[in-house]
């Protein structure tokens, strides 16, 4: 089964963030080869916000992103913040329509409804795992008739639907990249469309929205190429035409690993607030994979649209390497006159709530406006210029100080909300549970974060500067004392995956 490429159909390309994290930069790159794309065509390109998970996304997450990618340079010409002929543009604000759509796919018998309880499902997964099998649903609903499903049904049973999906054959799948993708229909799940509350899965919602909104072509990570059987099946269901299918390659930390946080600062405002230029930012990513006819290493946006050809994206993974884009930051540094740099620097610098932050923190200190250079350069610096020793300590052994931070890092890596409460909280009840008072275990933090023990008030300075930044500085300091070997890190992985999670309100 394969899907004809569209032809003539103007072009539309979208980013669909889901708000549930950090602005990542893997998501920035995907918008730039989407807007390239688009661009390169006389087409537009959209922003929509898949915001289904209910318990996962939230505003501040979305206010990040679209911050983020505006910062950064990639502009939308519709999306939820600017309207358009397809609003609403969060998936949220439209969950009537895809109910509309699911029960269209049970009437058509494409989909059926299943009244598992999740003990089912547990028991269904155990069992094929003991069997070493992949776990998957085994389709026991899928033969009931319509009558016994509505009578269960008026009955008040709770149900999901889920997609028909072929139990033989092999899917082929067309990637503008890839070509010819053939997958399985065995390993293709009988995917739940529309959950017990009524509310769509990604997969459902995606389809429909890309039909409604005029996609033409969608352009995303690998990680959702699997993924493309199931949404080919459903344009098939609903008689649809398929928008073209393009996979970019993952992005990757300099060990070939997916790129991720744990190793790398992942989140677009981490650069900002270290000081790249958002052009260096995106020239970078347009790099990831992708190289220009000339092979040029230094160019704009602009450029990049002016001679951009999807074919000349290469599959291998690229690597995000922070120190190339660092040395690209300065190329573009160094390409600007004096003056230029000034006007950079100053609205780099001149960030109201930061500095209104900070003149807080350091007004009690502070004789002399001379004064701030030295209270607030922390706030500013990437890294501050520590070493092992600073961190001695005269009752915790190194040992310990190490495990307090990595722990930390890892608290304060899953927190919902960057808060000064939620901090406040972790801090605390790390310090009970591992029964060492808070006192003794900050002098740490104010060397990893601010360099000294002299300092304004650590958890405050870890608000203001922002959790990319007090992350990367955590990471650094263990960095700096060391690091710790495999097999301890794996403890300690297991220490504090026992701990819970210190939130403000359950801690108080
Ligand atoms: N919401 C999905 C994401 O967060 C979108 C994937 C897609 O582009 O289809 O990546």
């Amino acid at each position: 089964m394969t899907q004809p490429t569209p032809s003539n159909r103007p072009v539309r390309t979208r980013i669909a963030p889901s708000p549930t994290g950090f602005p990542h930069v893997g998501t920035a790159y995907i918008a730039l080869f989407n807007l390239a794309f688009a661009k390169a065509h006389g087409g537009e390109f959209i922003l929509r916000i898949e915001d289904t998970d209910q318990t996962r996304s939230t505003e501040q997450s979305e206010k990040m992103i679209l911050d983020a990618l505006r910062w950064v340079g990639l502009d939308w010409a519709e999306g939820p913040d600017i309207g358009g002929p397809h609003a609403p543009y969060r998936q949220s604000e439209r969950s009537d329509l895809y109910k509309k759509y699911a029960e269209e796919l049970l009437d058509k018998d494409h989909a059926f409804r299943c009244f598992c309880t999740p003990e089912e499902l547990d028991a269904m997964r155990a069992e094929q795992m003991a069997n070493g099998e992949t776990p998957r649903y085994d389709g026991r609903y899928a033969d009931l008739s319509r009558e016994e499903s509505d009578k269960m049904v008026a009955e008040g049973k709770p149900y999901v639907i889920r997609m028909r999906v072929p139990t033989e054959g092999t899917c082929i799948v067309n990637d503008m990249l890839r070509g010819e993708v053939e997958i399985p229909w065995s390993q293709v799940d009988m995917q739940v469309l529309l959950k017990t509350d009524g509310m769509p899965t990604y997969h459902l919602a995606n389809v429909v929205d890309d039909h409604l909104m005029d996609i033409s072509h969608v352009i995303r990570g690998e990680e959702w190429l699997n993924s493309a059987p199931k949404h080919q099946l459903l344009y098939e269901y609903f008689g649809w035409e398929m928008p073209t299918l393009c996979h970019m390659p993952l992005l990757r930390n300099p060990d070939k690993s997916k790129l991720s946080k744990r190793k790398n600062p992942t989140s677009i405002t981490y650069y900002r607030d270290a000081g790249m230029l958002p052009e260096a930012l995106l020239n970078y990513l347009g790099r990831m994979g992708y190289s220009m006819p000339n092979e040029e290493e230094k160019f704009t946006l602009e450029e990049m649209i002016a001679s951009f050809d999807i074919k000349r994206v290469s599959l291998g993974g690229p690597i995000f390497d922070v120190e190339k884009l660092s040395w690209l930051n300065g190329e573009w540094l160094r390409a600007l006159t004096p003056e230029e740099l000034k006007n950079k620097i100053l609205a780099w610098a001149n960030d109201s709530d930061k500095l209104t932050a900070i003149a807080a923190a350091i007004q009690p200190r502070i004789n002399l406006l001379s004064d701030a250079v030295n209270w607030a350069g922390f706030y500013y610096q990437n890294l501050p210029n520590i070493t092992a020793e600073d961190f001695e300590h005269k009752t915790l052994t190194p040992e310990q100080v190490i495990e307090i931070l990595q722990i930390t890092l890892w608290k304060l890596e899953v927190l919902p909300e960057w808060s000064e409460a939620n901090i406040y909280a972790t801090l605390k009840g790390l310090s009970a549970a591992l029964n060492i008072k808070l006192r003794d275990m900050m002098a740490p933090f104010f060397i990893a974060i601010a360099g000294s023990t002299s300092s304004t008030p650590v958890m405050n300075s870890m608000y203001v500067i922002g959790a990319d930044m007090t992350l990367n500085r955590l990471r650094h300091a263990v960095e700096v004392l060391g690091g710790l070997g495999k097999k301890k890190l794996k403890k300690l992985e297991k220490t504090s995956a026992d701990l819970p999670d210190f939130l403000a309100d359950s801690a108080e």
